[in-house]
């Protein structure tokens, strides 16, 4: 995998359906059509930090409706250029407000974590350890003693929920010894947070882990993605909540986040604020999204289990069990580089070097033909 993460965006992360085409969701068809007919809609710019209602509306479904820091009002949404863009405000904004210059990035991650840490200036991008291949679990102890290394002015990016690529999350326990250590050593925490709803079927499941922090008084950022659980791809829609201390500092963030807003893509763009914030602010639509986020969470974890038990039926060397306690869009089968290889050269399955596959593209029709060809690979 290279360092950029560019030459592996073409296996990039999108949903797909038991027929293998992408889905666009139902909620979102309906309210497209709905602004299509209205006539009050118009292509003026939006503010800088974003359509109100979105950035509104972005960060309850984050913290839940009654967070203790919405009451406090405390907390920030700045609209973003996806969950890459809300990434890279925070990389800026810690570069150039507070000096920061070093982060932390889980081994492995998401391919484009260190070029966006880069691209912000940061010269000092290290990794904490976290698959071990040994358990296909986390490394909780080489993490902890990775993070209690940092330097003064660190950033950390944990992956809220469903990391990518590995699928391997923190449970409740481990968060919160992961929380502590951030406190004990003054980390600045990166929430990415790409696919609430994805890794349980559950919204408000997957952000236990943020509302965690929010209910034990951190100051942190969280970067949320609309492009998978609305299927949103391409219109770019994302959020960047911050949690601040007190409506004062949530006042200073915004103006100096405006300003950095103006100089990379100076204001934001209309189309997939509007249907987020349409759907998330009607109460029949958000019942019918959430519908759909299941509908997607279901069909993964069901392609999961069907994996395992074509794997243990084929009597495939190995415990496949991570296959169906992983969680998300992938999964590290522990496929070795020679293995991978093979999968694509010999049998036309495609997967990064790491062994990341990508749930999605299993289907009901393709997944025999896919255990037959791991169990192949395994046993030449
Ligand atoms: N973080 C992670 C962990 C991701 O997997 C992705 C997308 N693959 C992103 C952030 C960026 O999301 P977006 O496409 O909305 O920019």
């Amino acid at each position: 995998m290279s360092d950029s993460g560019i030459s592996d965006f073409k296996y990039h992360s999108a949903y797909r359906t038991d027929e293998g085409k992408p889905w666009v969701l139902p909620v979102v068809q309906t309210v497209e059509a709905q602004m299509a007919d209205d006539p009050t809609l118009n292509h003026e710019y939006l503010p800088v930090a974003g359509l109100e209602d979105f950035r509104e509306a972005s960060v309850k479904l984050l913290l839940g409706e009654d967070s203790r820091a919405l009451v406090d009002n405390r907390v920030l949404g700045i609209q973003s250029v996806g969950g890459s863009g809300a990434i890279r405000l925070c990389a800026d904004f810690m570069k150039k407000i507070f000096s920061y210059n070093t982060v932390y990035v889980s081994n492995p991650t998401w391919g484009n974590h260190k070029g966006i840490f880069e691209a912000s200036g940061f010269t000092d991008i290290r990794e904490y350890k976290y698959w071990c291949p040994k358990t296909k679990g986390i490394d909780m102890d080489g993490m902890l003693s990775d993070l209690r290394g940092a330097p003064p002015k660190s950033v950390v990016i944990l992956h809220a929920c469903a990391h990518n690529p590995t699928g391997v999350d923190p449970t409740m326990d481990q968060w919160k010894q992961i929380a502590n250590v951030c406190k004990e050593k003054n980390i600045f925490i990166l929430m990415d947070i790409a696919y609430q709803g994805l890794s349980t079927g559950d919204l408000e499941k997957d952000a236990s882990a943020v509302r965690y922090l929010v209910d034990n008084g951190f100051e942190f950022f969280a970067s949320q993605s609309f492009s998978k659980n609305f299927g949103l791809y391409n219109e770019r829609i994302g959020n960047l909540c911050c949690i601040c201390k007190d409506t004062d500092a949530k006042m200073k963030v915004k103006s100096q986040m405006e300003i950095i807003v103006r100089r990379i893509w100076s204001n934001p763009s209309n189309h997939g604020a509007r249907i987020v914030s349409s759907v998330l602010n009607n109460s029949n639509l958000i019942v019918e999204w959430k519908e759909h986020v299941k509908t997607i969470a279901d069909r993964i974890i069901k392609m999961r289990k069907d994996l395992y038990s074509r794997l243990t039926a084929l009597g495939t060397p190995g415990d496949w069990n991570h296959i169906r306690t992983q969680t998300g869009m992938f999964s590290f089968t522990g496929l070795n580089p020679l293995q991978v290889e093979r999968m694509i050269k010999t049998h036309h399955i495609y997967m990064l070097k790491q062994g990341r596959i990508n749930m999605c593209g299993l289907t009901s029709s393709n997944i025999d033909y896919v255990a037959q060809a791991i169990d192949e690979v395994i046993k030449t």
